[in-house]
């Protein structure tokens, strides 16, 4: 039976992760995470004491960077140069750092392959915001979730404070305007669908109810391939 890639954009808090991540599993796909590679090119960029416009620095250091995700039974890790980062990407300071990165274009492109890389064997659920644009314009399927703003200041407020690192909601939605603000206005690869993406707006949907969704989608597209 032929897999498909599928691919899932959007911004920050729209709920990607969670959807994604039971999307592969229901139909037993890999799950990959681009933005993790995003905070790990900003973690190590930090690491190093290295401004986010430094792009001579960036572009050498992503050429020596080797970032693979490992899975376990919690799911995927982050590996840099075969240490675990995975602990160390989720801050505040590495989401803001990650945007500042992934608007530099020596940035884009080396995860570009990288990304290609992990997609070439499809029957993968990919996360990110140009993945349906720019990574796989050929993906067999497109999705963009997106949600109010405060809806998803919200989701991610709570989620912080479920990891035990809490943060003000009004700084949470701050910084959350301020990222979408970054990642639609750049020029290199902007957070927007793609013509052909499925729009869906989560800000009234339950998780099962967006899955049954996309499901609906996923199961016509199957029998279409395999036809
Ligand atoms: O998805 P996540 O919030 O972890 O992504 C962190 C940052 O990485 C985003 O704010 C965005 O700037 C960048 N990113 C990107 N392209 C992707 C995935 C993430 O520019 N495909």
């Amino acid at each position: 039976m032929r897999k498909l890639l599928i691919t899932i954009d959007g911004p920050a808090g729209a709920g990607k992760t969670t959807v994604s991540k039971a999307l592969a599993d229901r139909l037993e796909y890999n799950y990959i995470d681009t933005g993790a590679l995003y905070r790990g090119v900003a973690f190590e960029a930090t690491t190093r004491g290295m401004a986010a416009e430094d792009d001579a620095g960036l572009e050498t250091m992503c050429q020596n960077l080797d970032l693979r995700f490992i899975r376990d039974a919690g799911g995927a890790r982050l590996y840099s140069g075969g240490v675990d980062i995975s602990g160390h990407i989720r801050s505040p300071e590495m989401s803001m750092m990650a945007s500042a990165v992934s608007a530099r274009p020596v940035v884009r492109r080396a995860l570009l392959e990288v990304q290609r890389k992990l997609g070439a064997e499809k029957a993968a659920v990919f996360e990110g915001r140009d993945m349906g644009t720019v990574v796989f314009p050929e993906a067999d399927i497109k999705f963009f979730l997106t949600a109010d703003l405060s809806v998803r200041a919200l989701r991610r407020h709570r989620e912080l404070e479920e990891k035990r690192s809490p943060q003000h909601f009004e700084e949470v939605k701050k910084d959350m305007e301020r990222r979408d603000q970054n990642d639609s206005s750049r020029k290199e690869a902007p957070l927007k669908p793609a013509d052909d993406a499925i729009l869906i707006d989560s800000t009234h949907l339950s998780v099962d109810q967006i899955i049954a969704h996309m499901l609906d989608f996923v199961k016509k597209k199957i029998a279409e391939v395999n036809n």
